[in-house]
């Protein structure tokens, strides 16, 4: 189908199929405009023109348990990450509102290294800073702190929680290459929990690791089949000490491009968007992202890396006549 009438058919309502996204995600460079234009298309039309920013901060760092192929924070591997255990609750705070009032954030989350959260105290002092956000900001409340029981996600959002992260990462397919310390069914595991515990959902994976294009669709129905609300696409930028950077295939911004198209035409009424690696997978072509159909990006800096200066993220966003999702 021509891809025009194929994005006006998604914004009836029709759910593409696996081979009609691998087909788009093989889409000519000389058609790569075409498919844009039609991915815009589709999120216009769900999203506006606004846009929502999402800020982190690294709450605990280093010494993970897990292996994941990618991460500096993994035990496993030989970085230069730093290591350090979780941050005081006034130090939470403080970060969720420099955040809010510095770099416009309007979604705020704890992230922490580690399988998952390992006492009673660490739990309450994510949920007291949480509790504090909730009182003296507007922001929007994520955590991601690995594989959680319901148990925990309910205390959590006894303190304001409204949203978790957990990425699936990759495509089950590809996921025992990722990570042997645990498994795709963990990850989706606490990511139907969150869902019976009432929380949003946010969920996406990281690309370059390896995996095949048929791979980085399967992810994307299987987030499509979850029912998450929010799909962060991640690009590796490879660490050195890491097993992914050692056979890294960079993406070209073309195919980035191409990846968060497809993937609004998979999952049309999804918050996307490109958070860790934009700035060297996209380069001079950052803006494209949201002309690709992205409606979110992470502002400020990543888990273990730098991020471009929020200034210049907001006067991109100026510069396409776009809004901030208050
Ligand atoms: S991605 Fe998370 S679980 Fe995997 S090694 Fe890094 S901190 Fe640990």
């Amino acid at each position: 189908m021509e891809l025009l009438n194929l994005a006006e058919a998604v914004i009836a309502g029709t759910l593409i199929s696996q081979a009609e996204a691998n087909e788009l995600l093989r889409t000519p460079d000389s058609e790569l405009l075409t498919l844009l234009s039609a991915a815009e298309k589709i999120k216009r039309h769900f999203k506006g023109n606004k846009v929502k920013l999402c800020g982190i901060v690294n709450a605990k760092s280093g010494r993970c348990s897990e292996n994941c192929s990618f991460c500096a924070q993994s035990a496993h591997h030989k970085t230069d990450c730093q290591v350090y255990p979780l941050m005081s609750e006034k130090e939470l705070v403080e970060a969720a509102k420099a955040a809010e009032k510095n770099m416009s954030a309007t979604c705020f989350s704890f992230v922490t290294s580690g399988k998952t959260v390992h006492s009673d105290f660490e739990l309450r002092t994510l949920g007291s800073a949480l509790a504090t956000i909730t009182r003296e900001t507007k922001l929007n409340r994520c955590v991601s702190l690995g594989t959680l029981n319901l148990e925990q996600i309910q205390q959590l959002k006894k303190f304001g929680l409204k949203r978790l992260h957990h990425n699936l990462e990759t495509a089950e397919s590809f996921f025992p290459q990722m990570c042997t310390t645990h498994s795709y069914s963990d990850r989706v595991k606490t990511i139907k929990l969150a869902k019976e515990a009432g929380l949003e959902v946010c969920s996406g994976g990281i690309f370059g690791i390896g995996e095949s294009d048929v791979q980085r669709v399967e992810l994307a129905f299987a987030l499509r089949e979850i029912g998450v609300d929010s799909v962060p696409i991640n690009i590796l930028n490879p660490i050195p000490g890491t097993p992914a950077a050692v056979n890294h295939h960079p993406m070209t911004p073309f195919e980035v491009l191409k990846l968060v198209a497809t993937y609004r035409f998979i999952l049309p009424t999804q918050d996307i968007g490109i958070f860790g690696g934009r700035e060297k997978a996209l380069g001079t072509l950052q803006p494209m992202m949201f002309i690709a159909g992205a409606n979110v990006t992470l502002i400020g800096n990543y888990l273990t890396t730098k991020g471009q200066e929020p200034t210049k993220d907001l006067q991109m966003i100026r510069e396409l006549g776009l809004e901030i999702d208050v």
